[in-house]
């Protein structure tokens, strides 16, 4: 069975909507992940950050204002009355609800409601224009299965038993359409995989079910070997490995959902990007054995980076310290991202600085510490392996004219990161792609 994710733009519009049917077989058995209609997410979170200012009006204005553009796409989208109908009632539903948490002391629970509410309507839309055409399919509620845990850990296991019991309840049937992004938390209120996590959802389904294969649907023919909204001519890659994948999607390749990559990775199971607008383009196969030895694969930046410098006398010639220090991010939940030391310092990065405060606090115990906002990591995947000898130096070289904070090289064979002032990231994006490919 295969799982098949279309993003944002790719059910853009009710001609999108209409289209995915041009790639989508409605007779082999798959689940189709759908995101929001695009613009839609975004639109929720600014009303969302209108309830929380207590700004009433402008968040009703907004609702207005994007409940109308729905008004249009139902329009387009149904030709028959019923079919209109049965939109109407659905986009009216998920409005009103909306409306009526303007009501409610507003939390992070009701922005949670609010931020599920587009990927419930796209995929109820694209379910009622199947059946208004006359093709069957099944829609699968993502809040009955999809779940995390405590931690905000996807529970694949948990996933797959759920999934399994209820696909074999239609084994007539072939299309099953779900929700990407939504999930329901360990105290089953509803919440969500982050930004992007539609992505997410299609590789924990394909693991969760043991997928053939997941396909992301996108608007871009690929992971392009650098960011192409900021450098110009980049290229599709055509095969990547699990790692170099993970590496990129996790350092801001933003193709891909950060964590994306790991729940295919674990259970083998290849993952293709694919371009709506250009379905016969090759895409990218991110697979086992895709990785490509003796070249530099890709370049990929993750911005919003806080860089944490702790200088210790009492790290000389000292056990246990750096555990101390990261048992400190562990309290806090904290992921630090890259880290460098020296005798009587460390440097590390963290880009969650929800608790930033407090671990400042509890690490300068250990010494005197600076902290650095806007910093960028710009990640450059390839063969950095030992017998790969002059890749590293290039890399280093590309930047030789930018000050680099950090460098990290050799946690891996594939990875060399460095770290810049957010300032000098298109700068070092260009420079790298000019001098490495
Ligand atoms: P979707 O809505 O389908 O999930 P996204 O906007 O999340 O689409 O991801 C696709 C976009 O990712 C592309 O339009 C492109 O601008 C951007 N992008 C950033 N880095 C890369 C990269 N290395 N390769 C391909 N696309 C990238
Ligand atoms: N709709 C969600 C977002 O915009 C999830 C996704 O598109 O992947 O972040
Ligand atoms: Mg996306």
């Amino acid at each position: 069975m295969k799982v098949l994710k279309f993003g944002g733009t790719s059910v853009g519009s009710a001609a999108r909507i209409k289209g995915l049917l041009d790639i989508v077989n409605p007779a082999e058995r798959q689940i189709v992940v759908l995101s929001a209609v695009a613009g839609t997410t975004n639109a929720l979170v600014e009303i969302s950050q209108a309830y929380t200012a207590g700004k009433k009006d402008e968040a009703k204005d907004l609702v207005k204002k994007h409940k109308d553009k729905y008004e249009d796409l139902i329009k387009e989208l149904f030709s028959t009355e019923q079919g209109y109908k049965n939109g109407k009632e659905l986009i009216d539903y998920h409005f009103n609800l909306i409306s009526t948490l303007a009501n409610e002391l507003f939390t992070s629970i009701e922005e949670k409601v609010i931020l599920a509410q587009g990927e419930l309507m796209s995929t109820a839309l694209w379910h009622f224009y199947l059946n208004e055409i006359g093709i069957k399919s099944v829609l699968l509620p993502a809040l009955d299965f999809m779940k995390i845990d405590e931690d905000n850990e996807p529970m694949v296991e948990y996933i797959g038993e759920k999934l399994s019991h209820i696909l074999a309840q239609s084994p007539e049937n072939t299309l099953f359409i779900t929700q990407g992004f939504i999930c329901r938390n360990s105290f089953g209120e509803i919440d969500n995989l982050r930004r992007g996590g539609s992505d997410y959802t299609a590789s924990l389904i394909g693991a969760a079910i043991r997928a053939d294969e997941v396909q992301i649907w996108t608007d871009i023919d690929g992971m392009h070997n650098n960011d192409p909204r900021v450098v110009k001519g980049t290229t599709p890659i055509a095969h990547l490995s699990f790692d170099e994948a993970a590496e990129l999607a996790y350092f801001g390749a933003k193709i891909l959902h950060p964590q994306s990559v790991f729940p295919a990775q674990k259970y083998n199971v290849p993952v293709r990007l694919l371009n709506t607008m250009e379905p016969n383009a090759k895409g990218t196969l991110i697979s086992k054995d895709g990785a490509q030895k003796g070249c530099i694969r890709a370049i990929a930046a993750k911005d919003g980076i806080t860089a944490i410098h702790i200088h210790s006398s009492r790290m000389l010639l000292a056990y246990g310290f750096l555990r101390r220090v990261f048992e400190i991010f562990e309290r806090y939940k904290t992921p630090i991202d890259m880290i460098t030391t020296s005798e009587v310092a460390v440097s590390l990065t963290i880009d969650d600085t929800t608790n930033l405060t407090d671990i400042i606090k509890e690490v300068e115990d250990f010494g005197s510490v600076t902290v650095d906002g806007d910093q960028t990591i710009v990640c450059v995947v390839g063969d950095f392996g030992l017998n790969s000898h002059g890749y590293a130096a290039r890399v280093l070289d590309a930047v030789k004219h930018l000050p680099v904070r950090m460098i990290s090289y050799g946690g891996s064979d594939f990875n060399v990161s460095i770290l810049l002032n957010s300032d000098h990231k298109t700068e070092a994006l260009r420079s790298l792609h000019n001098r490495l490919f």
